[in-house]
């Protein structure tokens, strides 16, 4: 039978062995072929009791050299019918690969049915140039937004059976600077947080430090299952480029170095044997070894750490190989030791000083910057000001941060260090795991790692607790080579704001699939939105692609639930904004409702937690409700979605509200919230309701269609002197209602045509991106038609021929 890493990590109960199997030089497959043969002549029963022998794993291009990869070592071992059973754990890294081949590599392996993979930033090619466009976080974080797509669009009647990618990461406790160390437990967390499900650790032989990663872990609570790494030493060249700092990230003392040369082969392997049998009572999931080239071996290790079981502190000594004076987190008593506070640089002054006065965005000095700028026309980038500016700035911000120009800076974010120029892997989220153990670049001896002088600088402004949290989002690499300074002014760096804000709007229990799901999830009892189930996977893939795709926030609607029991809409509302605040990566949640009780239990639920949390919108207000809502400002921050419809009979043409009276609606609202609640206008978010186009036909003469009613007081509203900056905001699935295709493409013309009058945000479904790209020219001419349907029969008619043409050409 199939065993699969994945399912035994999440079973636990038993302790994991993997055997970690590489190519020999030259591309040369024997070395596995002879492992895996020698497995199927001797079976499970070669491996002793308390032991599962669950998978091997293959390392890609290891040492940053090129070799079989991983895929093809598992088409050559499908071929020849050598797995018997035992999972298949690829090593994906990002050092000779961009996005784009990383995607494709991961599409082929969920075609050849691998779910589990241990991702990693990789080494440094050795003779090629690196990529590391991505690093391990980026490449966590692309298969997490996968997971999360192929999830929420798996047929929800086999929800149990959806593929989803297993992905591990590796976390290296055997660093002896405080910096370095306490990098790689920031970095360990960075990696959970962006979609580690389970870690593997960096080779090393000292027991204090195995113990301190499992110290830190329970005392941050952090349960994702740990697999050690045991790498069989012996008395080969391996042994002394690691002793020579020659393999990355590997530390073999002077006198592990002597004791290895000194000993036979079975001592080498009681040393395995003694580590498997270290981690096993340490509480590991499992091991990982490597370093073992024959099958015998394997199994010798796993039958002497048998032998020892849980008493390996006998071999404490030969487990103990420090750096001389190295640093550690915990004392021999176990006491956390308090973490140094060293004096902020020169050039960390000179950069805060320099940014604060010419890049703080709050500052006055930026937007004379700007200014400037605009005025010289830098903005389009290009032309002699433009080229001028960019030679002074690579210049300066060379000589002063070794800039190596990627036109998306992140020296803020990363406490004025440059992880491009300073760091030999030019990584997004540094450190990786190279560094030596005195802190220098695994790579480069000559620097230290950039992750130390990171560290340095983020604990001298005493921010470390940010330096923790922090994961910046991967550069842009159209950037490259461009002024970044003009990039970060003109906002067309990370800094970008969109100029339309996304409400997600997927998570609706009217949805007919979705609702279906989350009536599902209802059924499974009280702990259901607690307890892993397929529904509450599917949940939580709509709420993360959604965050993915570039939601500002992510509306919730339970509703239906409340036909029958109000009651039960709070109730579920209560807990979905639990999952979104649990889900969501900091993307606030927007209440949805026409229960102004669904609206206040959610806004309440929402701050019921002690972390920080942005705030929330409501979705909807009317003037008729608001009094029940907006006071709450007093004791919660939110902004609110302004619905422009009232109880009293419209008095417009054709028995509907007149643009006049919609303006009305927006001013009612827009007074009370801003004058007796305290809204500040751009809390503000009115809607003047989307009809669909398909009935948008109205019946009488000179009456306007809804439309152009709702797109007109958009532009009023948006005239007003006081109103100017509130927010004009759309249901924009609405319009497309009825129509027979096409309909992202009317969408996304009903979008840029909305904006022209002022729309500035939209329930939509944020992977479409409406805002951006260009709108196919028939269907702009189609949305023009119906925004400017005054009640003229000429307009009218336009509109319907338009609208006849569309749908027979859609139809065909
Ligand atoms: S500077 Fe640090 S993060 Fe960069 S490659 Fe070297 S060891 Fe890795």
């Amino acid at each position: 039978m199939q065993k699969r890493l994945k399912q035994k990590l999440q079973q636990g109960g038993s302790f994991l062995v993997i055997a970690e199997v590489t190519a020999g030089l030259h591309f040369n497959f024997t070395p596995i072929e002879r492992f895996l043969k020698g497995f199927a002549e001797q079976g499970y029963q070669a491996i002793p009791k308390g032991f599962d022998f669950v998978s091997i794993s293959v390392p890609q291009n290891p040492g940053g050299m090129a070799n079989i990869e991983p895929v093809d070592v598992l088409g050559r071992i499908k071929l020849k019918n050598l797995l018997n059973g035992l999972d298949f754990l690829p090593h994906i890294s990002c050092k000779d690969h961009n996005t784009d081949a990383l995607v494709s590599m991961l599409n082929g392996f969920r075609s050849a049915d691998v779910e589990s993979l241990l991702v990693l930033t990789g080494d440094k090619p050795i003779r090629s140039k690196g990529v590391f466009e991505l690093e391990a976080l980026g490449l966590l974080r692309v298969i997490k937004h996968l997971n999360s797509h192929i999830f929420a669009s798996a047929r929800t009647d086999r929800l149990d059976k959806a593929y989803r990618y297993f992905p591990g990461a590796a976390v290296s406790p055997f660093k002896y600077t405080e910096p370095s160390q306490m990098q790689q437990y920031f970095k360990m967390e960075k990696k959970i947080a962006s979609g580690a499900r389970f870690l593997i650790t960096q080779l090393g032989w000292d027991w204090k430090k195995s113990q301190e990663l499992f110290s830190y872990t329970r005392e941050n609570n952090i349960d994702v299952p740990i697999i050690g790494y045991v790498y069989m030493l012996a008395n080969n060249k391996i042994l002394e480029r690691m002793h020579a700092v020659d393999v990355t990230g590997c530390f073999v003392s002077d006198r592990l170095l002597a004791k290895v040369k000194s000993e036979t082969l079975d001592d080498h392997i009681d040393r395995a044997a003694q580590q498997v049998a270290m981690y096993k009572s340490m509480g590991a999931a499992g091991v990982d070894i490597g370093g073992v080239h024959d099958f015998d071996t394997f199994t010798k290790i796993l039958n002497r750490a048998a032998e020892i079981g849980p008493d390996w502190e006998k071999y404490k000594d030969n487990l103990y190989w420090p750096l001389e004076g190295g640093w550690y987190l915990y004392d021999d008593d176990g006491k956390k030791v308090p973490l140094s506070k060293p004096r902020k640089k020169l050039k960390h002054r000179v950069f805060n000083g320099f940014h604060s006065m010419l890049f703080d965005r709050k500052h006055c000095g930026f937007h004379v910057f700007r200014a400037v700028m605009k005025f010289l026309g830098t903005k389009k980038g290009k032309g002699f000001f433009y080229k001028a500016f960019f030679c002074n700035e690579k210049l300066f911000k060379y000589v002063l941060f070794n800039c190596a120009e990627c036109g998306d800076c992140y020296l803020p974010e990363n406490f004025s260090i440059c992880t491009i120029g300073d760091c030999e892997k030019g990584m997004d989220n540094a450190p990786c795991g190279d560094s030596t153990a005195d802190g220098r670049c695994g790579n480069n001896l000559d620097i230290m790692c950039v992750g130390e002088k990171i560290y340095n600088c983020a604990a001298a402004e005493g921010n470390i607790d940010v330096l923790r949290r922090r994961i910046n989002p991967s550069r842009n690499p159209a950037l490259e080579h461009t002024a970044s300074i003009l990039n970060y002014l003109f906002e067309k760096d990370h800094t970008m704001t969109h100029p339309f804000i996304s409400i997600g709007e997927s998570v609706h229990a009217s949805i007919p699939n979705t609702g279906q799901i989350m009536r599902k999830l209802a059924d499974l009892g009280p702990d259901a939105y607690e307890k892993d189930s397929p529904q509450l996977d599917y949940i939580k893939a709509l709420i993360q692609s959604q965050a993915a795709d570039g939601a500002d926030y992510i509306a919730v609607n339970v509703d239906a639930f409340g036909e029958t029991d109000p009651q039960t809409a709070v109730d579920i509302m209560k807990q979905y904004v639990k999952l979104v605040r649990k889900f969501s990566d900091g993307v606030p949640v927007c209440v949805d409702s026409s229960n102004d009780d669904v609206l206040i239990a959610g806004l309440k639920e929402w701050y019921d937690t002690d972390e920080p949390v942005k705030p929330p919108m409501l979705n909807s207000v009317k003037t008729y409700t608001m009094h029940n809502v907006l006071p709450l400002k007093k004791h919660f921050d939110f902004v609110f979605i302004g619905l422009l419809m009232s109880e009293d009979k419209p008095t417009g043409p054709g028995g509907s509200h007149s643009i006049d009276e919609l303006f009305g609606l927006a001013k009612q609202l827009f007074d009370e919230a801003t004058k007796k609640y305290g809204f500040a206008p751009h809390e503000i978010f009115l809607d003047s309701t989307v009809f669909p186009l398909a009935i948008d036909m109205p019946m009488q003469p000179d009456v306007p269609g809804y439309t152009y009613r709702a797109f007109e007081t958009m532009k009023k509203i948006k005239s007003d002197s006081k109103m100017k900056d509130v927010h004009c905001s759309l249901g924009v699935s609405n319009c497309v209602r009825d129509l027979p295709g096409r309909k992202i493409g009317v969408m996304r013309a009903y979008v840029h045509t909305a904006m022209k009058y002022g729309c500035d945000a939209g329930i939509v479904n944020p992977r479409h991106k409406l805002y951006t790209g260009e709108p196919a020219p028939e269907l702009m001419e189609l949305v023009s038609a119906y925004a400017k349907m005054d009640g003229s029969t000429e307009k009218c008619n336009d509109a319907m021929a338009l609208m006849s043409n569309f749908c027979r050409n859609t139809k065909k």
